[in-house]
């Protein structure tokens, strides 16, 4: 089963207090088609400029990504963000973003990516996300995340995307912009009035929310000795919650629930290094043994 992910490919400067990294490979397609090609296969539509490496995209390819979506404009520059975070890290303060490429991309489905069952639209601009979406023929699910750039400027487009979308995935400060809402169930309620029937409240290093139809599911984070870099982790998560539902074939109540462990899992390997360093190499089995770790931090039996 394949996943189609929109999204961002990006250079990221960060800043944390641990360290810097400047024009480090980035961006929401990136980060989620790695994590989620531990699962299945990804077809990746995106745009890059020219200066975008090629050795980062026969990386992707050699992890099972299609790049037949994937725009290579000559003569342009690739996206760029720089952020920065302060001790908590559970906020990306956002210092450029420099849209480049992404100012006049119009994608264009290949033939071969229209009957993609599971579909992920990753953070980019919401009329991309639909547009995107009106090519594929009749997706099983299709899941989505957003930021805050776009809620504040794009917040009509938005809304017109989360009518046909089935999960939406936001963090906790996104949750309370996007619905107007502090409290977080209330906040919840309200995004399922504006389309999706489900919706993921990620609160960082303080774990997820998962809210579907008459339930609640808390989780908290994968404890970890060092986070380094969160860049990428809301990408992550979501690259192993959807690539497990993809890989399960199944969106019952219990499969959300697992999904959300395996999101949790994948944004635990993404956070423990820049960029994506240390999700690029993983085995399945270590991806398991931290599930069964992750699990076990929860039992109460
Ligand atoms: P997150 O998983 O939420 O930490 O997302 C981090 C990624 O989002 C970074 O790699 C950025 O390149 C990318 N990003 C930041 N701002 C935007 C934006 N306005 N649109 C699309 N992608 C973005």
């Amino acid at each position: 089963m394949s996943i189609l992910c929109v999204g961002s490919m990006a250079f990221d400067s960060v800043e944390t207090p641990f360290g810097r990294v400047d024009k480090a490979l980035g961006g929401s397609a990136n980060f989620f088609s790695i994590a989620a090609s531990y699962f299945s296969k990804i077809n990746l539509v995106g745009v890059v400029g020219e200066d975008y490496p090629i050795d980062a995209l026969e990386f992707l390819t050699s992890r099972g990504v299609d790049l037949g979506g994937l725009q290579i404009i000559k003569g342009s520059d690739t996206f760029i963000w720089k952020g920065k975070y302060g001790y908590d890290l559970n906020e990306a303060q956002t210092l450029t973003t420099c849209l480049n490429v992404f100012e006049h991309f119009e994608p264009e489905l290949p033939e071969g990516f229209r009957s993609s069952q599971f579909v992920f639209l990753a953070n980019i601009d919401p009329d991309l996300q639909k547009h995107v979406l009106g090519q594929v023929d009749s997706p099983k699910l299709v899941a989505c995340d957003t930021m805050n750039f776009w809620i504040n400027r794009k917040l009509d487009g938005l809304k017109e995307t989360l009518k046909l979308v089935d999960i939406l995935l936001l963090n906790e400060s996104e949750a309370r912009q996007l619905s107007g809402e502090y409290n977080l169930v209330r906040a919840a309620r309200a995004i399922r009035q504006m389309g999706p029937d489900v919706v993921v409240i990620k609160r960082g290093e303080y774990g997820s929310l998962l809210f579907d139809e008459g339930q609640i599911f808390s989780i908290p984070a994968m404890l970890l000795e060092e986070v380094f870099d969160p860049t990428g982790a809301g990408d992550s998560f979501a690259g192993g919650f959807i690539g497990y539902l993809a890989e399960s074939k199944n969106i019952d109540h219990d499969s959300l629930r697992m999904a959300v462990v395996y999101g949790t899992v994948m944004a635990s390997f993404s956070v423990e290094d820049f960029s994506f360093n240390r999700m690029k190499n993983l085995s399945r089995e270590e991806i398991e043994s931290r599930v069964e770790a992750f699990l076990s931090l929860t039992d109460i039996k």
